[in-house]
């Protein structure tokens, strides 16, 4: 293990933490609030982010919604992630907050809308 300097995405001030390696995992240091430690601790041990997006709608006011996933998901399926999103297509009315696939790209994460779009 080598010493990892991140940058804290939890707010606007994107702390710079400093990841020694110690005998029991990491020595962190730089974070100014308790979620800086707990990212950092994510970071190192299993990266995940939110993925946003937006997914074409048919027969709407608009032709796409954005979406996000429900909750994180693993940083190295978040290409896999886009290819499903890019692939899916849903049929207005579509409201915010409806789920628009149940597990995105096999990841148990649920994909859902973040923009309503009556139909037209
Ligand atoms: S450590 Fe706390 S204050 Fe610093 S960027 Fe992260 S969330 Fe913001």
């Amino acid at each position: 293990m080598e010493t990892r300097i991140l940058t804290c995405i939890g707010c606007p001030l994107g702390c710079a933490l400093t990841a020694v390696p110690a005998a029991e995992g990491y020595d962190i240091s730089g974070y100014t609030c308790k979620r800086g430690l707990e990212y950092a601790k994510k970071e190192l041990t299993r990266p995940a982010r939110t993925v946003t997006s937006t997914v074409r709608v048919t027969g709407g006011v608009a032709n796409v919604t954005s979406v996000r996933t429900a909750t994180d998901v693993p940083k190295d399926a978040i290409w896999a992630v886009m290819a499903a999103i890019n692939a899916l297509e849903v049929a207005a009315p579509i409201a915010i907050g409806d789920v628009l696939c149940e597990d995105i790209a096999g990841t148990g994460v649920a994909l859902t809308a973040t923009k309503t779009v009556k139909v037209k």
